[in-house]
């Protein structure tokens, strides 16, 4: 009887954590707070007891403005279940042990049933208005937030420069900023050009929040509806090979992106920058001639950057995963 019992507590919390990324937190995790009409970050961060600081970089939020329906992660209180370990309620609650334990003045793992514990949601990587997360936190955040902007075309590019000889492992940020720099100072653009970008250890960045259309050489046509991912890298052939991280990644939060927007992969929905007149910013799709367009997302990017590449190498890639991503949704 007491195995079974507690092979139905693992099954449950398998359960749980399978089913955790995107709907089941609504119902069986209460940790996330859904922002409504008249709400404000400091009334938020007062009724859960948490700075207004804090809670932005809990959220990974670039700004103090909220939308009716995003999702906030905040403080909860948590009654301990017999069996119950830290690792589990922290993972559950988008925390960690060690902020269980320096919240709650823990000095050892042991826990006992009833016991009242205050969980806080763990913090972000964020240097200004960039956003550094794992694939996996990207989805997280991806999902919590509310874009009233409409969205129906994915850009990918690649960055050519920096190129992974500019990468050193922990100098995202750096990257980041030199890139807004050069495309604020020298292109004299608003902001960073791109939403989204990739790096080849496979961390994802956002910069240009997803609210504001990208800018950059593509044309106003393509970033009027568009989501701008830079893939950093120069992946014409014969330079950069693309890391099996960074390629996972770009799959990844593509199949994420069509299926928060409801995108169905297609050459009108998933674009590459080197289907669009350098010029008249028009889509020309395979039909220019080489000085008309950039080679952008590169020659060797996922096989190659025409439409039938994209169309025998990259899509069903998307469309495997987003396949994939619903099934462990559900
Ligand atoms: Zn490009």
């Amino acid at each position: 009887m007491k195995k079974k019992c507690s092979f139905i507590l693992l099954f449950t919390f398998m359960l749980c954590i399978i089913t955790y990324p995107t709907k089941a937190v609504e119902t069986t995790l209460s940790n996330l707070y859904v922002v409504q009409t008249g709400d404000t970050l400091p009334s938020i961060a007062k009724r859960y007891n948490i700075t207004t600081h804090d809670l932005k970089i809990a959220n990974g939020l670039q700004s103090d403005s909220l939308i009716k329906g995003q999702k906030l992660r905040v403080p909860v209180t948590y009654e301990v279940l017999p069996r119950d370990t830290l690792q589990e309620i922290a993972l559950a609650h988008h925390s960690t042990v060690q902020i269980i334990k320096e919240t709650n003045n823990l000095t050892s793992h042991n826990l006992y049933p009833g016991q009242i514990l205050t969980i806080k949601p763990k913090k972000m990587t964020m240097e200004g208005q960039h956003i550094l997360m794992n694939k996996e936190e990207f989805k997280d955040w991806l999902f919590n937030q509310q874009i009233p902007r409409e969205i129906h075309l994915i850009q990918q590019h690649h960055t050519w420069k920096p190129s992974y000889k500019n990468f050193h492992g922990n100098n995202h940020f750096q990257l980041l900023n030199s890139m807004q720099n050069h495309h604020m100072k020298t292109m004299g653009w608003d902001n960073i050009a791109q939403n989204i970008t990739t790096f080849p250890d496979g961390k994802v960045a956002v910069s240009r929040p997803l609210n504001i259309a990208p800018e950059g050489s593509i044309g106003p046509k393509a970033n009027k509806h568009g989501i701008a991912i830079e893939n950093i890298g120069n992946f014409d052939i014969g330079h950069d090979v693309m890391t099996k991280e960074q390629e996972e990644t770009i799959v990844y939060i593509t199949a994420l992106l069509c299926l928060k927007f409801g995108l169905t992969p297609s050459l009108d929905t998933i674009t590459y920058h080197h289907w669009w007149h350098y010029k008249t910013k028009d889509r020309v799709l395979d039909d220019a001639n080489n000085n008309d367009v950039k080679s952008c997302p590169g020659t060797s990017f996922f096989g190659g950057n025409s439409t039938d590449s994209a169309k025998k190498y990259f899509y069903p890639l998307v469309i495997e995963k987003m396949e994939e991503l619903q099934v462990l949704d559900k």
